[in-house]
């Protein structure tokens, strides 16, 4: 496992909010799930105080809040096949703290996760977001020492890709992993639609994977006979791909 770009295997998504994960990495997990290989998304939040503005406006309380974005968020997993935790560690800031990142590595550690999704170390609009995939990050490191105290074996190597932020080009995002999410795109549109608070996003991101999708079939080679309306999310692969062939 992990040796291969293609290669697939148990699939682990750390979002900082509840909604992050539908946006960005939705269409991964839904193709994971369709292969039967197990997919787990922990949100660190809620996105209570920083991407609810709808709920705060409308006089909910912190609690309700927390409660609606959850119902939303498990909605959108049960949509794509995922199963799903919330850390409640509080958003905006959501804080690193040393007993989070713990809990990040008996997550790694109790999944075995043959690839890892989370967001951009770099996030001029949401400091949560880089908080987020650095403890993720952190946490996989930790998880792979064998020394380290928390139950399970250690960790293999599992790639890790950042799924793609809002503003990629301030978050010096630039794609080298284009996935074609074509076969599941009805099912990432369904679990958008899940989000209805957030409803100015569900064309932008059917938008995005329009464009996204061109550039996959221009990079795929032009008479590869691929959909006409070829769909895709974009990645950064953190790590070096490890390959006896280059292809
Ligand atoms: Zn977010």
């Amino acid at each position: 496992m992990g040796t291969e770009t293609s290669s697939a295997g148990r699939l682990l998504v750390i979002s900082a909010h509840a909604g992050d994960f539908v946006w960005r990495a939705a269409g991964a997990i839904a193709l994971a799930a369709e292969r039967g290989d197990p997919a787990k998304v922990v949100c660190l939040s809620f996105g209570e105080r920083g991407e609810s503005a709808r709920a705060w406006r409308e006089g909910r309380t912190l609690k309700e809040i927390k409660g609606i974005r959850r119902a939303e968020a498990e909605a959108a997993a049960a949509e794509l096949g995922a199963e799903i935790d919330f850390l409640d560690a509080g958003d905006y800031p959501l804080q690193e703290t040393p007993e989070l990142v713990d809990r990040l590595v008996r997550v790694y550690r109790e999944f075995t996760p043959a690839v890892v999704l989370t967001h951009t170390l770099t996030d001029p609009y949401n400091g949560d977001h880089p908080a987020a995939a650095r403890m993720a990050l952190q946490a996989r490191v930790l998880a792979q020492a064998i020394g380290y105290d928390a139950p399970g074996e250690p960790l293999g190597a599992p790639p890790v890709f950042f799924f793609e932020p809002h503003q990629p080009e301030q978050c010096d995002f630039k794609p080298d992993v284009l996935l074609d999410i074509t076969p599941v795109f009805e099912r990432k549109r369904k679990a958008m639609e899940c989000l209805p608070a957030q409803q100015h996003m569900w064309d932008y991101y059917t938008d995005l994977a329009k464009r996204r999708g061109v550039q996959l079939k221009r990079n795929a080679g032009p008479n590869l006979g691929l959909a006409h309306d070829t769909l895709a999310e974009a990645y950064v692969r953190v790590y070096p791909q490890t390959t006896a062939v280059l292809a």
